[in-house]
């Protein structure tokens, strides 16, 4: 029988499909042409179906879908590491927002690769961004191979929130689909208690109009729902479902603290939450119940958050958090089992970003977007319950190799589409001139 030709083959790797089953190949094959996968199986019937352009041999490689990162702010690498130990109202206002001002187009273009190359050494395929200057964001996108789903932050009103409005506008007009199909472009209103309910009335009637989703935080603190039922009788949720914001596809990072009557919302609107555990017990904002909230059927995805309150941009860190501080918040060891916490990172993230057909799984017809992690490590010995051990031992150092659209990014843990020497000069500029 002739072979079919295809671009890459994956050979002898060990897969987690994370596809509805859960399906585990040991010994496995992954065949992908161009940037779609076409064959996910066994190694003999894969060897005997296909010939690969190139060869990747996966023996002591573990191949799991690409990491999603949901809601972070890349261009804030700036900041790793800078106004340590204080609570988020104080870290925002009083240390982000004035050296923010200081923040260039040009420097965001370099500040965001820093991010994605650390993102790429995590293993993350997928990110989701809301901040400023999103255009170099999206440049960076594109000449980099990632992929991800672009939110212009919005404040006001201020004298500057128009402007952000018709950003978010030309951001979606410019890159909406483009970079291969990699790039999308949602609304990012920054929070209840930075937008006037006139200002979140016209980012729903932005959102409607593009046909995408919004990219907002929701209840962080207490203080942020003490203080929405001090100005609008009523708690964060209730107030933005009585603005019409749920009748559009919706990614809410935190919700930490929520009432039931608000779980409920969230379930009835299909909303996701981007659960951002690090973050969250950084700026010591709270615990979001995410076991909770899952049985109740809530689509729960990973953030990082920014590389300022966490201070890294690793899902796979988010993910044992996740799973551990669930089980400890649900007082229940059986909550978050690892395959749960696989899923958060992954098909949940896809699920979240409104891109399920394409990524989140590594199953025929998807997108290329395949990470290779090397259990050939102490940590991984003696090798049993692998899915186990990748949430309860794994290091992000351990991602050897990254795929996104069928191109390889990362290879032997060397960037292939990043000069990170350039990225480390520029960066060490920019901070000289902004934080001195
Ligand atoms: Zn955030």
């Amino acid at each position: 029988m002739e072979k079919t030709r295809v671009s890459l083959l994956i050979e002898n790797v060990d897969i987690f499909t994370v596809d509805d089953d859960y399906t585990e190949y040991k010994n496995g094959c992954i065949a992908v042409d161009g940037n779609t996968i076409v064959y996910v199986g066994d190694m003999q019937e894969g060897r005997a179906g296909y010939e690969g352009d190139e060869v990747i041999e996966g023996k002591g490689y573990l191949a799991l879908p690409g990491l999603i990162n949901t809601h972070t702010h890349s261009a804030m690498v700036l900041f790793r590491g800078y106004a340590n130990d204080l609570p988020l109202w104080e870290w925002l206002s009083e240390k982000m927002w004035p050296l923010e001002d200081k923040i260039e187009a040009d420097d965001a273009y370099w500040l965001s690769l820093l991010a994605m190359a650390e993102m790429i050494k995590a293993g993350t395929t997928t990110f989701s961004d809301m901040y400023m200057f999103m255009e170099e964001t999206a440049r960076g996108v594109d000449e980099v191979g990632l992929r991800a789903v672009l939110a212009r932050g919005l404040q006001g009103p201020d004298e500057s929130s128009d402007k952000r409005l018709k950003e978010n506008r030309m951001l979606w007009e410019r890159w909406e689909g483009k970079a291969g199909g990699r790039l999308k472009v949602m609304v990012g209103p920054h929070a209840i208690y930075t937008c006037s309910s006139d200002y979140l009335r016209e980012c729903i009637e932005l959102a409607k109009e593009l046909d995408t989703g919004i990219h907002i935080h929701i209840s962080e603190t207490k203080g942020e729902v003490t203080e929405s039922i001090e100005k609008h009788g009523k708690p964060p949720v209730l107030y933005l479902e009585e603005l019409g914001l749920f009748e559009v596809p919706t990614l809410a990072a935190h919700c930490v603290h929520l009432q039931d009557e608000e779980v409920d919302i969230l379930k009835d609107r299909n909303v996701s939450i981007a659960h951002c555990p690090y973050s969250n017990l950084k700026l010591a904002s709270g615990f979001m119940p995410a076991a909770q909230f899952m049985e109740k059927g809530i689509n729960v995805s990973l953030g990082t958050d920014s590389a300022s309150s966490n201070n890294n941009l690793s899902i796979l860190k988010e993910m044992q958090l996740a799973s551990i501080l669930g089980k400890a918040v649900a007082k229940s060891a059986q909550v978050l089992p690892a395959k749960e916490a696989v899923k958060m990172a992954t098909i949940n993230g896809a699920k979240a970003l409104g891109w399920i057909d394409e990524i989140g799984s590594i199953e025929v017809g998807k997108r290329a977007d395949i990470i290779l992690l090397d259990t050939n490590k102490t940590h991984y010995r003696p090798i049993d319950d692998m899915t186990a051990l990748l949430v309860y031992s794994g290091y992000s150092s351990d991602v050897d190799t990254v795929i996104v659209d069928g191109n390889i990014l990362m290879d032997g843990r060397e960037l292939r589409t990043i000069d990170l020497d350039r990225v480390y000069y520029e960066v060490d500029r920019i901070k000289e001139r902004i934080m001195k």
